[in-house]
């Protein structure tokens, strides 16, 4: 069993990655971002208290994703491991899933840093979208579907979702939460042993095989 977390500022490919790594490995992946998009599609509680903090790019509160790390893992049983997508994002958050691990008595094996420059993020996510019926992702120039409107994986017509955080001034606050609060787990994680870093341009499979080569 491997449990990864895979850190980087939004645009950097972590959910891309993260889907690829699910698919070859049966890992199973954790996006708080996906946890909470899916709270506010529900309209739960949850989802309408969170929804104006996505929307401008802040960072929702520690204990809310914390409660829904920790009833995804009490939930989520006998599988190949852990993809921790967008979770930690910061000090607190990262202490509480070392916490939590060790409760269950999981080890976490290693972080991998995928880094872009900020120029490159802008450009992936200005232009990005996903299939809402099975979560493929794609981007107008980068990766268009085959046919216009028809999702190449699963078939869905008209099913493209734009995210609502996916423009350029909500950015610009993702990426100082980015640097302000996330980054510092780069130095958190070094100091555990726990860093790899990975160069995030390239193609998606490039940078798979450079993941691979770390965690296998
Ligand atoms: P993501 O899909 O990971 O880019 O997350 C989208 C948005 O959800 C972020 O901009 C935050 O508002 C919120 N979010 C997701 N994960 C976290 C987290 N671990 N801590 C705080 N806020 C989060």
């Amino acid at each position: 069993m491997k449990n990864l977390i895979l850190l980087g500022p939004p645009g950097a490919g972590k959910g891309t990655q993260a889907r690829t790594l699910c698919e070859t490995f049966g890992f199973v992946q954790l996006s708080t971002g996906d946890m909470l998009r899916e709270a506010k599609e529900d309209k739960s509680e949850l989802g309408t208290k969170v929804a104006n903090i996505m929307a401008k790019g802040e960072l929702v509160t520690d204990d809310i994703v914390i409660g829904l790390i920790e009833k995804k893992l009490a939930s989520e049983k006998n599988n190949k491991g852990f993809i921790f997508d967008g979770f930690p994002r910061t000090l607190a958050q990262a202490d509480a899933l070392g916490n939590l691990l060790k409760k269950i008595n999981y080890n976490l094996d290693c972080v991998i840093e995928l880094y872009v420059d900020d120029e490159k993020l802008v450009q992936r996510i200005i232009g990005r979208f996903s299939c809402s019926a099975c979560g493929e992702l794609y981007h107008k120039i980068t990766k268009p579907p085959k046919k216009p409107r028809i999702c190449d994986t699963c078939g869905s017509e008209d099913a493209f979702n734009y995210r609502q955080d996916d423009n350029e001034n909500s950015l610009k606050i993702r990426l100082l939460a980015y640097y302000r609060d996330t980054s510092p787990l780069i130095g958190y994680y070094h100091a555990l042993n726990k860093l790899r870093k990975v160069n995030g341009l390239g193609s998606v499979n490039e940078i798979q095989d450079n993941i691979r080569n770390i965690i296998l």
